[in-house]
């Protein structure tokens, strides 16, 4: 398991709207791609091969509508339609375009995780470790569902944070998360300031691991970064 959740292509020109779900997609273990207008959407299609799409209907360069069918024409990548209430858009003509789903504005992120969920679900796609799917790297182990980490047959003893900074470090695993963005995940999406309270918890995290910081074996400083969880195939060189 590589601990990378399913992509999702956000299709969605008010800022004000992407911004703040990219967020939820990425602290539900999502890994979100975000474009503003009809020609950026086809080409981030390209460019990241979605797991599934969100897709606005009402955008600057053109309708949402012929997004879709231009997808269906490239591949049968799930795709839920976003729709404003009453004006844009049925669910009949959603679903004869070939949308797997819509969803009506005003939405929660929450409702629309769950539809993601659901789509992907019922396609059978992005069946990688998603929100509360237990993940296992060489010897730890974690099920966020039931909040537990493992290091061998030991049982870990984590504050919140150490366990949800774990979680969001193993579902990456391989690749560096930005001190920026685990602040923004693990702490709060309107953090401000100075980043100390997450070295210390990084700290904090790699003792209860046994990780020495000198020569890690689990978690990596990369300076002036982040930090990068390591990969299966480091753990175990004959995996
Ligand atoms: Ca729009």
């Amino acid at each position: 398991m590589t601990g990378q959740g399913p992509r999702i292509l956000l299709v969605e020109d008010e800022v004000s709207i992407a911004e703040p779900f990219a967020r939820v997609l990425a602290r539900e273990g999502f890994v979100p791609t975000v474009a503003g207008t009809a020609a950026e959407a086809l080409d981030a299609f390209e460019r990241v091969a979605p797991d599934l799409v969100l897709l606005d209907l009402a955008l600057p360069d053109g309708d949402g509508r012929d997004v879709c069918r231009e997808l269906r024409s490239r591949s049968d990548v799930p795709v839920i339609m976003v729709t404003a209430r009453g004006t844009e858009i049925d669910r009949i003509v959603g679903l004869e375009l070939g949308a797997d789903d819509y969803v009506v504005k005003p939405f929660s992120g929450a409702e629309v995780v769950a539809r993601i969920r659901a789509v992907l679900r019922r396609t059978g796609r992005g069946t990688a470790a998603t929100g509360s799917e237990p993940v296992t790297i060489g010897p730890v182990a974690i099920d966020p569902a039931a909040r537990r980490a493992q290091l061998g047959e030991d049982e870990l003893e984590l504050s919140r944070k150490e366990f949800d900074l774990l979680v969001d470090l193993m579902r990456h695993a391989g690749t560096v998360v930005t001190r920026e963005d685990l602040m923004a995940r693990v702490w709060d999406e309107n953090w401000f300031g100075s980043t100390k309270t997450l070295d210390v918890h990084v700290g904090w995290l790699r003792r209860k691991l046994g990780d020495d910081p000198a020569a890690p074996r689990f978690i990596h400083t990369i300076r002036g970064v982040g930090f990068r969880f390591a990969t299966p195939e480091e753990l175990d060189p004959s995996a």
